[in-house]
């Protein structure tokens, strides 16, 4: 028999995800080795993953990241098998009858709790419900948020929280020629929302956004920033961590932090408030959400190992809305091992580990082999690890029994799913485009599942999201 990686027994990979750690994988593998072929599996009809769920509409450009991934698809050994859910509609075991390695990209689609009282009410949210929601996702486009009232309360002080706020505080003619749904921009239209609080548990040094998303924020139509001067004292600690050489953020951030100190209060009509040193200890309401209670913090430890801990003083802040937004989290697979304590599935450099030993011909990569951390870029070197570890291992890889996509396809058109291959994606894509075009978007998007198969088997179905059919099909 010859060998995998050969002309006439190429490696066979599948890529479970569709994001960007998945693209860069299929990239260093076509760049690494000519023998080769990678079938992708999605569980949405649409690619992208987080770029196109997660990336905020108003922040386009960072979007056309996906004419790489495009270039990258238009490789005659690459597959799109999107609609297709790993685990119910074909098993991990049943994958590795057909791949020799299964490299998994699927990205972290949970999220981390707070563990507070009070945290499941009504009108206490997650920071990943609403990016969905607004980006339109089919897992997310029917969640409700009520912004009638006046307070929203988000805490967590990285990028997705500056987004939430970025999206809270803009006003509808700064969003409405961007690629957010239209039920999403509706709702905002009406939203009565004043006065948004980003809250961290640690200081100002410690904050994990970015300076020029912070700037954003100075730079509103309808909104102003306001900082307080005793926010920004900072302890003999955290100034090391700001004097360190290798500390290449903290201090562009303060320099726009203490800007928007000078700023004073302002006169728009939206408030975006940050507050550092305190914790939610209690989200408190009879039936809905009514107030969060914070816990001043101090800092111990060392620097670039400060934690924060509470002072026992507590404070009420009324709130009508809350949304936590301290960091994504991966999801177990059926017959992948899972480390419920950091959210990812065990690995190596990329090899997936069971009891600290490779399995072999499992592999992961991104959020769901890291944490979710860093930014799209971030995911390249990932990748390239990862691939790495899975060419290093290829001669031991114990070949597949049905080395046959064909074969793949047709099992799950037995059992009813209905695939959507890339030149399916490229229908899709144009159909939205068109959608957008009369109303100023780059794109009108379908969200949900059922639109897009309609869409493609029985031509468009109505723009207006009220009309879209709300249940995704298998
Ligand atoms: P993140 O950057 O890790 O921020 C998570 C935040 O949650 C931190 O402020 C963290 O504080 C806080 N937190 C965690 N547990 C908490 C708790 N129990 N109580 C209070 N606060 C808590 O994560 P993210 O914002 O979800 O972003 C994920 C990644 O995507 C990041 O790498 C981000 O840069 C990237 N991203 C980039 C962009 C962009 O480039 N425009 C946009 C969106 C996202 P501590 O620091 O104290 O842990």
């Amino acid at each position: 028999m010859s060998s995998i990686g050969s002309t006439e027994r190429p490696l066979r990979v599948a890529v479970v995800g569709s994001g960007p750690s998945a693209f860069y994988a299929v990239e260093a593998l076509y760049k690494n080795t000519e023998h080769v072929r990678v079938d992708m599996f999605e569980r949405l009809p649409t690619p992208f993953g987080l770029v196109r769920g997660g990336v905020a509409p108003d922040h386009h450009k960072i979007k056309s990241v996906t004419r790489v991934y495009e270039r990258i698809a238009s490789d005659p050994r690459f597959a799109y098998f999107g609609n297709v859910t790993i685990g119910r509609d074909i098993t991990v075991s049943e994958l590795r009858g057909f791949y020799d390695a299964v490299l998994f990209a699927c990205g972290a689609e949970s999220d981390r709790r707070l563990g507070i009282p009070g945290e499941d009410l009504p009108g206490s949210h997650t920071a990943t419900a609403f990016v969905g929601w607004y980006n339109g996702h089919p897992d997310y486009r029917d969640q409700h948020f009520d912004l009638s009232g006046e307070t929203a309360v988000i805490v967590g002080q990285g990028n997705v929280a500056v987004d939430v706020c970025r999206i809270l505080a803009k006003t509808p003619d700064e969003l409405r020629e961007t690629d957010i749904a239209d039920y999403a921009l509706d709702a905002l239209a009406e939203s009565r929302i004043r006065d948004i609080y980003m809250v961290g548990r640690r200081g100002p040094v410690q904050a994990k956004f970015t300076q020029p998303e912070l700037r954003e924020m100075g730079e509103l139509a309808e909104c102003d920033p306001v900082v307080y001067p005793a926010e920004l004292e900072i302890d003999p600690r955290s100034q090391a961590e700001l004097e360190a050489p290798s500390n290449k953020t903290s201090a562009k951030n303060l320099a726009v932090l203490e800007g928007f100190v000078e700023r004073g209060s302002g006169s728009k009509r939206k408030r975006f408030h940050i507050l550092f040193l305190r914790s939610p200890v209690e989200l408190k309401g009879a039936e809905r959400l009514q107030s969060v209670v914070l816990e001043r913090n101090r800092l111990e430890g060392q620097p670039f190992a400060l934690k924060a801990t509470g002072t026992g003083l507590t404070e009420e802040l009324h709130c009508d809305i809350f949304f936590r937004s301290v960091g994504y989290r991966g999801t177990p697979l059926p017959d992948v091992p899972f480390d419920e304590h950091w959210g990812v599935f065990p690995n190596e450099k990329g090899r997936i580990l069971d009891n600290h030993t490779p399995v072999p011909g499992l592999y992961a990569a991104g959020w769901i082999k890291r944490g979710p951390s860093g930014i799209i870029g971030t995911n390249k070197p990932d990748s390239v690890e990862t691939v790495k570890s899975l060419l290093e291992d290829m001669p031991d890889l114990p070949p597949c029994p049905r080395p046959d996509s064909e074969a793949v396809a047709q099992l799950l058109a037995s059992r009813g799913v209905r695939v959507v291959t890339f030149d399916d994606w490229h229908r899709l894509d144009q159909l939205e485009i068109e959608r957008g075009k009369p109303k100023g978007k780059p794109r009108d998007k379908f969200t949900t599942a059922e639109a897009m198969l309609a869409a493609l088997d029985e031509g468009p179905v109505p723009v207006s999201p009220c009309e879209e059919p709300t249940h995704a099909v298998p």
